[in-house]
C-alpha cells in the first residue's frame, strides 16, 4: 500500500507518548503505527529506585502496554530490536524485519561505565524490571548469606557508586530498607554499612546547594556514609577500589555513575558523543529528516549553550512534538520547533523525605515529598488516566 509505515522503537516516556500523540492526532487509514518493545509492558522508569531497594513492588512500577494504546490503531510487537538499518529503511529484529518511512527512535540509555576495569562484571545497575529484581533479590539474600556465616561481614556492606539523582535516591530506599532486613534477618544493624561514593566534589552536581546540603543530612541520618569527591577505580569481587587507594569490601556495588546512549544507535552509525545523537530543533537526527530521536538517545542545548540532562520530563514532552512533527511530515505540513518547557526537578529521600526545585522556589521534606507523589500521579493520569491512578498510584 501506500499508506506511510510509521515505527516507533521502545515503549518508555518517549515511545508511548508519541505512539498515544499519533493515535490521537492520525486520521483513519492515514498511516501504519507500529510500536515495538523488549516487553509486553512500560515501566516507571522513574520508579526504579523503589523496586530495587525492595521498598516498593514491582507491580506498582509496570503496566501493560496493551492498556494504553488502541491496538486498533497501533501494532504492537513484543521483540528486540537488534539493528536500525538507515540505508534502505529498515529495522532488525530478533524475529524479523520491519520496513520504516519514518522511524522514532525512543530506546533509552545503558549504564556508562566509562572504562572502568570489572564495573560491567561484578556491579548492578538500576535500568529496567529484570535489572532491579536481580538489585533487589541480591541484597536480601546477602543477609540470609550472612546469618549462614558471620564471618563474612563484607556481605553487609553495600555501595552505591555515584551521589547523582539516581544514587542518592536508591541509597534512600536502601537505608530506608535496612531496618526491616535486619529485623528479619535478626542481624544487628550496627554491623550493616551503607557507603554512598560521589567522584565529584559535591552530590547532585550542580543542583542547589542548599538543597544538597538537607539531603545529605537527612541521608546521613539514616546511616548513609557518604565519600564525596572520591572515584571509583576498579571493581572487584571483592568490593570497590578508590582513586584514594582505599578498598571498600562488599558483596553488593549498584552502580549509578551515568548513563549513554543505547549501543544501536552508533552501530547504525549515526554520529554520536556517548552514544547519543545531536538532534535537530524539530528531534530529527541530522541528514535523515525520516528518523526522529527521542529521550535518553538524544542530545539537545539549552538557549545558553549547555546539554539538557537526559529526563523522564523532556523525553515526554519530546514524544508529544515528535508525534506532531511525524503527522505534520506526512502532510506536507510545517514543522514545529522542541521547545522544553522545565517544570523542575524532585527528588525523593526516602519515606515521606524529598527536596524540591520547581516554580522558582526550593522545597524539601514533607511538602517536597508530596510534590514527588503529585509528579508520579500526574504522569499516570497522563498516560491512563483515573483508571491507571487509582491502580498504580501511591496516596499514602
Ligand atoms: P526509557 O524510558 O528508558 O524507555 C526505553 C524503552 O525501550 C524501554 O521500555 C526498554 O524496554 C525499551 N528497549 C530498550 N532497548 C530495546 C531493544 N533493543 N529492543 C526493544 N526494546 C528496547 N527523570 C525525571 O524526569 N524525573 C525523575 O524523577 C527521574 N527519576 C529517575 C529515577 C531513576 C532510578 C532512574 C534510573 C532514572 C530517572 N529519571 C528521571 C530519568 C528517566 O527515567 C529517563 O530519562 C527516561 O526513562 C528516558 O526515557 P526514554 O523514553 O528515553 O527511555
Ligand atoms: P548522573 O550522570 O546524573 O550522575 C552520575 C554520578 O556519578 C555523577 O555525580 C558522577 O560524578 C558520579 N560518578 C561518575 N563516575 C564515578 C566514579 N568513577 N566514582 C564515583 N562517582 C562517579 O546519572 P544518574 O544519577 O543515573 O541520572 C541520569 C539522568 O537521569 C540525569 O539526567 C538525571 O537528572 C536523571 N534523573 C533524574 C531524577 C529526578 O529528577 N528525580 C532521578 C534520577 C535520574
Amino acid at each position: 500500500s501506500t499508506i506511510p509505515k510509521i515505527v516507533i522503537l521502545g515503549a518508555g516516556y518517549g515511545g508511548i507518548l508519541t505512539a498515544q500523540r499519533l493515535q490521537k492526532e492520525l486520521n483513519y487509514n492515514e498511516a501504519d503505527v507500529t510500536l515495538v518493545n523488549r516487553h509486553d509492558y512500560h515501566y516507571f522508569t522513574t520508579h526504579l529506585h523503589m523496586p530495587a531497594a525492595g521498598t516498593d513492588s514491582i507491580e506498582h512500577t509496570r503496566v501493560p502496554i496493551s492498556k494504553l494504546i488502541d491496538e486498533f490503531k497501533i501494532d504492537l510487537v513484543k521483540s528486540n530490536v537488534q539493528e536500525i538499518r538507515l540505508s534502505d529503511k529498515k529495522v532488525v529484529l530478533q524475529d524479523g524485519t520491519l520496513s520504516y518511512d519514518y522511524l522514532i527512535i525512543a530506546l533509552g540509555g545503558e549504564p556508562e561505565s566509562f572504562g572502568i576495569p570489572g564495573l560491567s562484571e561484578y556491579a548492578m545497575t538500576i535500568r529496567s524490571i529484570n535489572s532491579v529484581r536481580l538489585i533487589r533479590q541480591h541484597i536480601e539474600y546477602q543477609f540470609a548469606l550472612f546469618k549462614a556465616d558471620e564471618s563474612r561481614t563484607d556481605r553487609l556492606n553495600f555501595v552505591v557508586g555515584g551521589a547523582g539523582f539516581s544514587g542518592i535516591e536508591f541509597v534512600a530506599e536502601l537505608a530506608d530498607r535496612i531496618p526491616y532486613l535486619c529485623k528479619e534477618y535478626d542481624v544487628d544493624p550496627n554491623m550493616v554499612n551503607v557507603y554512598n561514593v560521589e567522584a565529584a566534589p559535591s552530590a547532585l552536581p550542580g543542583f542547589d546547594p542548599e538543597l544538597v546540603e538537607y539531603a545529605m543530612d537527612v541521608l546521613v541520618k539514616k546511616g548513609v556514609q557518604f565519600k564525596i569527591g572520591v572515584a571509583i577505580k576498579e571493581c572487584t569481587p571483592d568490593g570497590v577500589l578508590l582513586a584514594t587507594g582505599e578498598e571498600i569490601k562488599s558483596a553488593t556495588v549498584v552502580w549509578t555513575g551515568g548513563i549513554r546512549g543505547n549501543r544501536l544507535i552508533e552501530a547504525a552509525g549515526f554520529e554520536t558523543a556517548r552514544g547519543r545523537v545531536k538532534i535537530d530543533d524539530f528531534l530529527r537526527a541530522p541528514g535523515h529528516d525520516h528518523v526522529f530521536i527521542i529521550g535518553d538517545n538524544s542530545l539537545m542545548f539549552n538557549p545558553e549553550g549547555r546539554p539538557y540532562p537526559p529526563t523522564a520530563q523532556i523525553a515526554m514532552q519530546q514524544g508529544v512534538t515528535c508525534a506532531q512533527n511525524v503527522v505534520a511530515s506526512i502532510r506536507g505540513k510545517e514543522l514545529k520547533k522542541f521547545v522544553f518547557s522545565n517544570k523542575g526537578t524532585v527528588a525523593s529521600l526516602g519515606k515521606g523525605e524529598a527536596v524540591a526545585t520547581a516554580f522558582g522556589k526550593k522545597y524539601k521534606g514533607w511538602v517536597a515529598a508530596q510534590l514527588k507523589k503529585m509528579v508520579d500521579i500526574r504522569y499516570l493520569f497522563t498516560i491512563g488516566g483515573i483508571p491507571l491512578v487509582l491502580k498504580k498510584g501511591r496516596f499514602l
